[in-house]
């Protein structure tokens, strides 16, 4: 096989390391499906500016690989592997191949170049980079995403070799999410700038015992000059110490906590709270008074680093564009469906979903240069805790309406430990985002989980996905809202699906993990009904989390988020508390309001 006129790639003189690694690529995906013997045919890549994406053609046994950019033509390299080799790119680091033989080109266009709708496509990562974050990269550049929001603190410790795989395949990594306590940190400031800091009910938070950074629901004052012009110098430090970066955050600490001095007061309608949709009823709308901040923090950074892209988020009470902002050239708000509902589109009349879609369209519509990207749950949320989201057709829909719209992009929440749960809807989103159909994706993607059984297996997600929606016409992804809304057959049926799944392939490591995922929901719903019948408690639950944990080997749980949920219960229990949720009390009272407006009332 010749790339570029060479027999082997290792021979490519190659100043672009993209290239070379789609060389690379290239030689070992072939090598796998055909073995190591001539092919008959040789490979060039070539860069076509004017292309809108990669495009395949085959000429006088040559198979050209065009693409605007050195990425599009890796791209181009996956997509030849997927389509026409047979592989699929199911998980990080197991490539599956369905496929042998010889395959037959046809002369002329391949694979035709497509218009790409969505610019920013990719993952929010919530956990530290760790031994598996190259087959991340390796994966991500296979589905085309090419965007990874992460924490500051995370990115801190990612090495330069590990932050170049991210970057030789295309993917850029904006160091952000929760970060007003990283800009400013308690332990740093607060003794010199205690004015820096949230005033709450008259005192200024100062860090608790033994906390170096401020928690859920503590933010800083942000109205203060002083302390944006520390914020906009620590920025522009902290980009010259890490130059590969493109953009900063400035995102709040999660929660709310927004500081009540009187200058920050202003900002302020004491009439107008948020609303239910966005959990913020019993609190100020803080859309104002954040938007000030981001407008003056992306003027002053912009005067000193007009290359700089600023990320901000709106989320729970400031999910809005507040009146006459604008999202300018350097602003790109990533917009949270927090607590969104999953048994209605986001373009759909629904008591929630609706308000939302209002949100994404306001900030489409305060674009002046500036992007959208939607920052989704496609995994529940952290505690939903491996419950069903069944996704994989829903996003293509929900994205013909982003595109509608004009937004620029979508990131998901994702962990790899529960990946044979959600994996489906990070590939549908991938391929989605690239402006694949659902009627061409949805079946090439079963036919690769499922071989000859796919029909069995789309029958089995119908079925996960008939379970959430008998739910009530809306349902919100935390376990309460799904038990106390189902009945135990239908995750008795869901057991015997994927009993019959697995029967057929007993080796297949997915359909095992399908079944155990199946039982545990039967699992975790039986011992629901039988605590609200009181005849479970304390011992029946550690017997569940100990059988969770003993599938440790799977990729069906994310195992340190059982842990605090799960103690959470068994605190309620102890307390003598109704039992929830998490045991926060405002979270609790939107979980009491949702038992009737989930149900359409
Ligand atoms: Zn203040
Ligand atoms: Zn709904």
């Amino acid at each position: 096989m010749l790339i570029n006129g060479y027999p082997n790639f290792s021979e490519i003189r190659c100043e672009d390391a993209t290239l070379a690694l789609a060389a690379s690529e290239m030689s070992a995906l072939c090598i796998r499906r055909f073995g190591r013997e001539d092919k008959n045919w040789s490979i060039r890549f070539q860069i076509d500016r004017e292309l809108p994406s990669f495009e395949v053609t085959f000429k006088e046994r040559v198979l050209y690989i065009s693409g605007p950019t050195s990425v599009e033509i890796l791209y181009g390299v996956y997509d030849f592997a997927e389509k026409i080799l047979g592989f699929f790119f199911f998980e990080p680091g197991n490539d599956l191949l369905n496929g042998d033989g010889p395959v037959e080109l046809p002369e002329g266009i391949v694979i035709p170049a497509r218009k790409v709708p969505f610019k920013v496509r990719g993952f929010i990562q919530e956990y530290p980079f760790d031994e598996n974050s190259p087959l991340l990269a390796d994966w991500m550049a296979k589905n085309k995403l090419n965007f990874l929001n992460v924490w500051m603190k995370y990115y801190d410790k990612l090495d330069s070799n590990g932050r170049e795989a991210f970057r030789i395949r295309g993917i850029e990594i904006q160091s952000g999410h929760h970060n007003f306590d990283y800009w400013i940190p308690a332990a740093k400031y607060h003794k010199e700038h205690p004015e820096f800091f949230a005033e709450i009910e008259g005192v200024r938070i100062k860090p608790e015992k033994d906390e170096n950074a401020l928690l859920l629901g503590k933010q800083l004052c942000t109205t203060n000059k002083g302390l944006r012009k520390e914020i906009v110098k620590n920025m522009v430090e902290y980009i010259e110490r890490n130059p590969e970066l493109k953009s900063v955050g400035l995102t709040p600490n999660d929660g709310f906590g927004w500081c009540q001095c009187e200058e920050c007061s202003k900002f302020y309608d004491k009439s107008k709270h948020g609303e239910l949709y966005s959990l913020s009823t019993h609190v100020y709308i803080a859309d104002r008074i954040y938007h000030d901040m981001v407008r003056d923090v992306a003027q002053q950074l912009g005067e000193k680093r007009p290359d700089l892209d600023l990320y901000f988020c709106a989320y729970i009470n400031y999910c809005r564009p507040s009146e006459g902002f604008k999202l300018t050239p350097n602003l790109t708000v990533m917009m949270a469906p927090y607590w969104r509902c999953i048994n209605h589109r986001i373009d759909e009349e629904c008591p929630i979903n609706s308000h939302y879609a209002d949100d994404i369209k306001a900030w489409c519509d305060c674009k002046e240069g500036g992007k959208v990207v939607i920052y989704e749950y496609y995994m529940g949320v952290n505690f939903y805790l491996s419950l069903p989201q069944i996704f994989h057709r829903t996003i293509f829909q929900e994205c013909a309406w982003y595109e509608s719209m004009g937004v620029d992009g979508i990131a998901t929440q994702f962990h790899p430990p529960h990946w044979s749960v959600y994996g489906i809807n990070f590939i549908a989103m991938a391929k989605a985002l690239r402006g694949e159909k659902e009627e061409e994706a949805v079946p090439v993607m079963m036919k690769a989980l499922f071989g000859s059984d796919a029909a069995e297996g789309e029958a089995f997600y119908e079925h996960m996905k008939s379970i959430t929606a008998s739910a009530g016409p809306c349902h919100v992804t935390y376990p309460y809202a799904l038990f106390s809304r189902t009945a135990l057959a239908p995750y008795a049926e869901a057991v015997k699906l994927a009993d019959a799944l697995l029967k057929k392939a007993p080796q297949s490591r997915f359909r095992k993990e399908l079944r155990i995922w199946a039982e545990y929901l039967y699992r975790y719903k039986s011992l629901f009904d039988a605590f609200h019948a009181g005849c479970a408690g304390i011992p029946e639950i550690d017997h569940l989390l100990n059988w969770v944990h003993s599938h440790r080997d799977t990729h069906v749980f994310v195992h340190d988020r059982f842990d605090p949920y799960f103690e959470a219960w068994r605190t309620a229990i102890r307390k003598g508390k109704e039992y929830l949720h998490f045991n926060l009390d405002w979270e609790d009272d939107y979980i009491r309001q949702h038992r009737k407006t989930l149900n359409g009332k």
